[in-house]
């Protein structure tokens, strides 16, 4: 059994190459190496042969393989269905914008947490991604592209909360200086509400921003939709992101989907300026991506516009997120979903 590479720290590695008789210089040149992407350790010209023989008996390399690639008509968004080495996929988008290239990666094979809403928690869970397999999604989509990638969410499918320790990892390896060096300011991760992890998370006092998917301003509404909120509901979670925000000084950005006729009365409005007084935030609409066999829809504009004057009225800003590859279904979950099914395979809805 060969081990995952990509997913140790330099330290980790310089570790084993001086078990194994190297200098530590080569678990620099190793380490740099594999976070360029490359796919195999012949790559590596400056190692000498022997020890590239030695790295293939103990380790490998994740990749990430292009299974599909949607491009939009209106906009440089791709979408990508990525495979792993044992068949998983998941699905990752690149956006372009004005500051440089934005990707959204998957943290899970699909999320436990069965959002009402979404094609992922719709569709099961399969396993938690490496630390490797989030890295590799990001340079599977530099070396297509010729690109660097500038700035990163997590997401995509699954909840990163739920992958604590791997998610934790990759943001160290990520933002490493002698990795693709991608500063916390630059991350975003976005959670359901896992409300432990949330107070784990600020302890550390990383510069990343957290999103947090709230998607209604009570129990009664957010626990039919999300079913984690009847394990940690709006109260217990609206105070761990106090505390975040208390402990880290960084804004929260709470997640609205705009779903019609479920969420999106004026009373939900003045119900969530209520419960946000006090926390240092900013709050995203989303008009809901439909998913097939939800029945649900987005909210009509006028009912968009109503609800913000409502948050401003009551001095919570709120904007609606621009949306980016809309004939591509962007939002995560939905090709992966596509071809799991037969029924749907190769579909391209919208
Ligand atoms: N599990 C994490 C991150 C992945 S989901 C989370 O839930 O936050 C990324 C975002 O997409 C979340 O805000 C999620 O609520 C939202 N989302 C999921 N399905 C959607 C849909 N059909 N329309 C709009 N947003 C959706
Ligand atoms: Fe999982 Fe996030 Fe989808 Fe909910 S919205 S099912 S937490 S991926």
């Amino acid at each position: 059994m060969t081990s995952d590479i990509k997913s140790m720290y330099e330290e980790e590695l310089a570790e084993e190459l001086r078990a194994m008789g190297e200098p530590a210089y080569r678990a620099r040149q190793i380490y740099q190496w594999l976070h360029t992407g490359v796919k195999s350790f012949d790559e590596m010209t400056n190692i000498s042969k022997a020890l590239r023989k030695k790295l293939v008996d103990r380790y490998y390399i994740s990749s990430a393989a292009i299974e599909k690639k949607l491009v939009s008509d209106y906009d440089d968004t791709k979408k990508y269905l990525f495979s792993f080495r044992d068949g998983e996929m998941v699905e990752s988008v690149l956006m372009k914008y004005h500051h440089g290239y934005t990707s959204c990666i998957s943290t899970q094979a699909g999320c436990k947490m069965g959002c009402t809403f979404c094609a992922t928690g719709q569709s099961g869970f399969s396993r938690n991604l490496t630390a490797s397999e989030m890295l590799a999604q990001l340079q599977a989509e530099q070396q297509d592209n010729a690109i660097r990638i500038s700035n990163v969410v997590l997401m995509g499918m699954g909840e990163p909360l739920d992958n604590y320790d791997n998610v934790l990892r990759f943001l160290r390896l990520v933002s490493s200086e002698d990795g693709m060096n991608i500063g916390m300011r630059h991350i975003s991760l976005s959670t359901c509400g896992i409300v432990p992890k949330i107070y784990e998370l600020a302890e550390l006092k990383l510069q990343l921003t957290l999103s947090v998917s709230l998607h209604a301003p009570n129990d009664e509404i957010r626990s039919r939709t999300m079913p984690v909120n009847r394990k940690y509901n709006i109260g217990q979670l609206l105070e761990a992101c106090r505390y975040y925000t208390d402990v880290t000084g960084r804004r929260i950005s709470f997640e609205y989907a705009m779903i019609d006729g479920i969420n999106d009365s004026d009373q939900c409005a003045a119900e969530l300026a209520k419960r946000l007084r006090g926390i240092i935030s900013h709050v995203n609409l989303i008009p809901v991506n439909a998913v097939d066999g939800t029945g649900y829809i987005k909210s009509k504009k006028d009912r968009i516009q109503s609800f913000i004057k409502i948050l401003g009225q009551h001095g919570v800003t709120a904007t609606v997120r621009r949306t980016l590859g809309s004939d591509i279904n962007a939002s995560c979950g939905q090709l992966r979903r596509a071809s799991q099914s037969p029924e749907t395979k190769g579909e391209n809805p919208e």
